[in-house]
């Protein structure tokens, strides 16, 4: 499992997740940030810092914004 990077981030894009993620797997695209699955250690620490509350565990991502988990996967593909 991974953390997920929702809507919220594409208005906001305050990029604090990125320095506390301790293995440095969130990376900056055009219109949001996004996480990298396969390397996410599932810490929390990120999700702590948002201040739009844009980051989820995979499995409590809601309902209307499942389609973010795969947008974080495909941008590392
Ligand atoms: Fe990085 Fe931890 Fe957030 Fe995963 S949960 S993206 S490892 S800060």
């Amino acid at each position: 499992m991974a953390f997920v990077i929702t809507s919220a981030c594409e208005e906001e894009k305050a990029g604090e997740c990125v320095e506390t993620c301790p293995v440095d797997c969130i990376a900056e695209g055009e219109k949001m940030f996004y996480i990298d699955p396969d390397i996410c250690i599932d810490c929390g620490a990120c999700e702590a810092v948002c201040p739009v509350e844009a980051i989820y565990p995979e499995d409590e991502v809601p309902e209307e914004e499942q389609k973010y988990i795969q947008l974080n996967q495909d941008f590392f593909k």
